[in-house]
């Protein structure tokens, strides 16, 4: 069986990527799983820096495939804000629905033509003993005036998808996945994956 570490504590994270993950055959394993990990400090000036960051640490202390990924919301009017600061806009500890309402006040009188947004999404693939490799994914939006949805997780009910005309948080599971900035990133790790001709997730670094 082979094993791969997904290194997040966000749960809402976690669900969308085991969804395309376990088809596959791979044993999905989060931090959840393995108390004895650390936090890693987000502490980077890009997603990819964090990314890289988690996945390294993870896979030198498990021994494992690690995989991790850094996203959140650039807003176009907050010239690009919460961007790497998306989980904790409101500040430490900040819960969604506090960071949802701290966007919702930076953005109060903005006409609906200045609510561009996207999130971003790259993930960071540490295979032991190789270079990490890095994927990315992206996805246009505008942010509402109100939440919509009670779906996903994170800003999804104030995310509007233009060109479906609902929110990240009334899309069931797999349509988020299909368009969203995670599910971009994760198909090209699966590919690069299956791609490999030995397969990376061999059986000395992936079984146990
Ligand atoms: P990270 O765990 O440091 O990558 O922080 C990610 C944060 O960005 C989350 O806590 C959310 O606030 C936001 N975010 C990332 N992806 C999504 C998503 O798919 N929907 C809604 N919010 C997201």
């Amino acid at each position: 069986m082979k094993k791969l570490v997904l290194a997040t504590r966000n749960s809402g994270k976690l669900v969308e990527m085991r969804r395309l993950l376990e088809p596959t055959g791979m044993t999905v394993v989060g931090l959840a799983d393995l108390p004895e990990m650390p936090d890693v400090v987000e502490d980077g000036a890009t997603f990819t820096e964090n990314a890289c960051k988690k996945a390294e640490t993870i896979a030198r202390l498990t021994g494992l495939p690690c995989l991790a990924d850094d996203s959140g919301l650039v807003v176009e009017f907050l010239s690009g804000r919460p961007g790497v600061y998306s989980a904790r806009y409101a500040g430490e500890g900040a819960s969604d629905a506090d960071n949802n309402r701290k966007l919702l006040e930076d953005m109060t009188g903005v006409p609906p033509e200045r609510r561009q947004a996207a999130f971003q999404c790259v993930m960071a693939l540490c295979l032991p003993g190789e270079a990490t490799h890095t994927f990315q994914g992206h996805v246009a939006g505008v942010i509402l005036n109100a939440p919509q949805g009670e779906g996903g997780f994170g800003y999804d009910p104030l995310f509007l998808v233009e060109e479906l005309g609902q929110t990240m948080a009334q899309l069931p599971l797999d349509a988020k996945n299909r368009i969203s900035h995670r599910g971009q990133a994760l198909r090209q790790v699966l590919t690069f994956l299956t791609g490999q001709s030995n397969g990376p997730l061999t059986a000395k670094d992936a079984d146990s």
